[in-house]
C-alpha cells in the first residue's frame, strides 16, 4: 500500500511486545536497576529504591489474589502523589485487573459520576481520600473492599503495607492476607493477557463533548508509552503533576523504565520547587504552561544550573513564555513542547527543533495524523487548517461503554477535536479547540459538567459555559445564564452554587453573564461559538 501523501507518519521504529501483561513489562525494567534509587519525595526526602518497589508490587500482586482479584477486575486509587502509589498500580496489573486513578479532589458529585463508569470493586486510598470520600464509599454497592496506605486502618479497611511489606509474623492470629516473606522476582508468575485487547488503564476525560469519559488504555498502549526513550531522553526529572492524570502517571511509569531517579512533590509551589532543583541538581522538568508562568514570575534565587531540558505539554505553550522561559533557565539547551491527550496515551508530537517556534513537533513512533476538514471529512494539505486526527499504536480502546464509531473516524483515526495544521515539513500546529474543552491551567473543565451543576439551581432557567483566555492559567470558565421569569441571582450567588458543588478547576472563574435566551441549534445544542462572540463584543465595548 501507499502512503497517503496528505497524512503525515512517525517512524515506525520500534519492536514492541504486543502480547505481555504491563505489570510483568515494568517489573523486568525495574529488575535492571534494582539498587537505584527510583523516587525521592522531594517535600519529605523520603527515598524508594527500583528493589523496593518490585518487591512491594509483587507482595501487592500476590497478596490480591490470595484475596480473589481476577483479571478484568477494576481496582481504584485515590491518593495524593505518594509512594505506595506505583507498587500498587504496578502490582494490581500483574494480577490482570483493570487499575483507575480518582482525583482526591473530586467533589462526592464528580467522585460518584466516574465510580458509575469504572465501577471498582477495590480501592487503595490515601488516609485523606478515605477521610473526604469514604461516605461515597459506603454508598458504593460494587467497592468490596477498600485498602488504606500509611499506618492506621479504620474499621473495614485493610493496610496496604500488610499486603505488600513483609513482617516476619509467624504468630497463629496472622491474618489471612498479611504478608509474611517477601516473594522474590524469580518465583513470581503474573496473569496472561492479550496486550492489544486487554485494558489496564481507565482514565477520565471529557474527550470531544460531555461528561468525563472512561478512557480504556491496554496493556500495548502503555507498554509502547514506557518502551525506553520513546519520547524523553533519560535525565533526572522532576514530576509535579498529579499522578491521577495521564501527564503526571504515564510520565513517571516512563521514567521508571528509564532506570532514572525520579524526584516528585506533593504539590506546585514555587519555593520548594526551585529548592528541589536545587537540592538534587534536577536535569529535566515535566511542566505545564501555567506552572512555568508562574516561575518565570519568581525573583526567587536558586541554583537551577542542572537544569538542561524543560518538557511542556497538556496546553498551549506561547512563544512569549518559551522565550520567558529562556532567561530563567539559561542552562536548558531545549524547551521541548508536547502535543497529545489522555486518549492518545498522553503523546502524539514532540516538538525537538528550535527553528519550529510554536510548532508541537512532528508525531513520534508508529503514529500517523492528517488534519481534514471537519464538515467533509476530506484530508487536507499542508498549511490548511483543520481538525486534527490520530491513529497510532497508542490510541484508546474506546471510552467504556460507548460506540467507537462516534470518536474514531471509519479509518480508525481518532478525533481529536483539536483545529490545527502542518507545515511542509510535517510539524503540527495547534490553533484552536473545536472540542468543547477548557483547559483551566493543564486540568479538564468540560463546559457540560458545569451547566449540568448550574440547571440543578431552581432560579436558573438555562445555562451555557465556554472558557475565556487568562494570562496564567491559560482559560477559566465564564457561565451565560438565564434566570427564571421573577427570580434574581448575584453573579456571586451564582460562583458560589457551583463552588459548593464542583472541584476548583470548574470554579467559575471567568465570571458569570445574564441573558434572556441561551443561542441553540434547532435540535437544541449550544451555540457556543455565538456565546463566545457576545463575550469578545461585550469585551470590545468596554
Ligand atoms: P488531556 O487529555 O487532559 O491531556 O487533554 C488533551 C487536550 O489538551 C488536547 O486534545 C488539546 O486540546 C490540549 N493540549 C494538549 N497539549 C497541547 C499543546 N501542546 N498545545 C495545545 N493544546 C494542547
Amino acid at each position: 500500500m501507499l502512503k497517503n501523501p496528505k497524512y503525515i507518519y512517525g517512524p515506525s521504529d520500534r519492536l514492541i511486545p504486543a502480547n505481555i501483561n504491563f505489570g510483568e513489562f515494568m517489573l523486568k525494567k525495574i529488575n535492571e536497576n534494582n539498587d537505584k534509587i527510583a523516587l525521592i519525595n522531594g517535600s519529605t526526602h523520603e527515598q524508594q529504591t527500583y528493589h523496593q518497589l518490585q518487591q512491594e508490587a509483587i507482595n501487592l500482586a500476590v497478596s490480591l489474589t490470595h484475596l480473589g482479584v481476577k483479571k478484568g477486575d477494576v481496582i481504584a486509587i485515590s491518593s495524593e502523589n505518594r509512594r505506595e502509589f506505583w507498587s500498587t498500580l504496578i502490582g494490581s496489573s500483574c494480577t490482570g485487573a483493570i487499575v483507575t486513578t480518582i482525583n482526591v479532589g473530586y467533589t462526592n458529585d464528580e467522585l460518584k459520576h466516574v465510580m458509575s463508569i469504572s465501577k471498582p470493586k477495590y480501592i487503595f486510598c490515601s488516609p485523606f481520600a478515605y477521610k473526604t470520600h469514604m461516605k461515597i464509599y459506603k454508598t458504593l454497592s460494587h467497592l468490596k473492599q477498600i485498602f488504606i496506605f500509611g499506618d492506621e486502618s479504620p474499621s473495614n479497611t485493610i493496610l496496604y503495607k500488610d499486603l505488600a511489606i513483609a513482617n516476619n509474623d509467624k504468630t497463629n492470629n496472622v491474618k489471612r492476607y498479611k504478608i509474611t516473606r517477601n516473594v522474590t522476582f524469580e518465583e513470581f508468575q503474573v496473569v496472561d493477557v492479550e496486550g492489544q485487547n486487554d485494558v489496564v488503564l481507565i482514565l477520565y476525560s471529557s474527550g470531544t463533548t460531555g461528561l468525563p469519559k472512561g478512557v480504556m488504555l491496554t496493556h500495548l498502549n502503555v507498554i509502547t508509552l514506557c518502551s525506553p526513550s520513546f519520547v524523553l531522553p533519560p535525565l533526572k526529572p522532576l514530576n509535579i503533576t498529579p499522578w491521577y492524570h495521564s501527564m503526571g502517571l504515564l510520565s513517571t511509569l516512563a521514567n521508571f523504565c528509564k532506570g532514572v531517579t525520579s524526584v516528585y512533590l506533593p504539590k506546585f509551589e514555587v519555593e520548594l520547587y526551585l529548592k528541589t532543583i536545587e537540592r538534587y541538581e534536577i536535569s529535566q522538568l515535566a511542566v505545564v504552561p501555567a506552572m512555568l508562568i508562574a516561575l518565570c514570575k519568581s525573583n526567587l534565587k536558586y541554583d537551577t544550573s542542572s537544569v538542561q531540558i524543560i518538557f511542556c505539554g497538556a496546553a498551549p505553550l506561547y512563544e512569549e513564555t518559551a522565550e520567558a522561559v529562556k532567561q530563567r533557565f539559561p542552562s536548558a539547551q531545549a524547551i521541548l513542547q508536547g502535543y497529545g491527550m489522555t486518549e492518545t496515551t498522553l503523546a502524539i508530537s514532540v516538538n525537538f527543533n528550535p527553528d519550529k517556534i510554536g510548532s508541537v513537533g512532528s508525531v513520534i513512533s508508529h503514529t500517523v495524523a492528517k488534519v481534514v476538514n471537519p464538515e467533509t471529512r476530506e484530508p487536507l494539505g499542508p498549511n490548511e487548517k483543520g481538525e486534527i486526527c490520530v491513529k497510532s499504536i497508542m490510541g484508546m480502546k474506546g471510552y467504556v461503554g460507548k460506540d467507537r464509531r462516534d470518536d474514531f473516524d471509519d479509518e480508525g483515526f481518532i478525533k481529536t477535536g483539536d483545529i490545527g495544521y502542518y507545515d511542509e515539513e510535517g510539524y503540527l500546529y495547534i490553533v484552536d479547540r473545536l472540542k468543547e474543552l477548557i483547559k483551566y491551567k493543564a486540568y479538564q473543565v468540560p463546559p457540560a459538567e458545569i451547566e449540568a451543576v448550574l440547571l440543578k439551581n431552581p432560579d436558573i432557567r438555562d445555562a451555557g459555559v465556554i472558557g475565556i483566555p487568562h494570562p496564567t492559567a491559560g482559560e477559566v470558565p465564564l457561565a451565560f445564564v438565564v434566570l427564571q421569569p421573577g427570580k434574581t441571582l448575584t453573579e456571586k450567588d451564582v460562583q458560589d452554587f457551583v463552588a459548593e458543588r464542583l472541584s476548583n478547576p470548574k470554579h467559575l472563574r471567568g465570571g458569570v453573564k445574564f441573558i434572556n435566551e441561551i443561542p441553540k441549534t434547532q435540535t437544541g445544542k449550544i451555540l457556543r461559538k455565538d456565546l463566545r462572540k457576545m463575550f469578545k463584543s461585550a469585551k470590545s465595548k468596554l
